[in-house]
Formats: C-alpha cells, sequence, structure tokens
C-alpha cells in the first residue's frame, strides 16, 4: 500500500467521494465505577479509566466504502475532529 496523507489533508475519499471517516478504537482493559451505598452522587471514579490501555489504529478509513484514506494521529488530529 502506498503511504497515505495525514487525515487533515484529506477533503473527500478517494475512491467513492464519501465526507465521513471513522478510526477504529481498541480498548482493553478492566475500570471501576465506585458509587456511594446511601445512593448520593459523589463517589470517586476519577481514576476509573487508569486501568484502559487505549490504542487507537492509526489510519482512517471512509464510512462508505471503508477504504483507508488517512494517517491518523491521536495526539494532533483527536482535538482538531473533536
Ligand atoms: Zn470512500
Amino acid at each position: 500500500m502506498s503511504k497515505l496523507p495525514p487525515i487533515q489533508t484529506v477533503k473527500a475519499c478517494p475512491h467513492c467521494g464519501g465526507d465521513q471517516f471513522f478510526v477504529v478504537y481498541v480498548f482493553s482493559g478492566k475500570g471501576e465505577a465506585h458509587h456511594l451505598l446511601n445512593g448520593e452522587a459523589g463517589a470517586d471514579s476519577s481514576g476509573m479509566h487508569d486501568g484502559l490501555k487505549f490504542v487507537p489504529q492509526v489510519t482512517a478509513k471512509c464510512s462508505d466504502c471503508k477504504k483507508a484514506i488517512g494517517r491518523w494521529d491521536e495526539s494532533k488530529d483527536g482535538p482538531a475532529y473533536s
């Protein structure tokens, strides 16, 4: 496969012209959700995602034809498309 362009330079799918894409995220690990026994809000669940391993795949794919259309950099491209 030829080198894909950075996703932010892709304005439309070169294969089908689609304007939507997706990145597959792989989650593994376990988390904890803490609740108070009296039902009140306020339990500390801030560490809930600490045990999760977050490994986004680096290829962005067209939502329509599912072909790879660009490279995804989570730290750079994540905020740009939020
Ligand atoms: Zn497409």
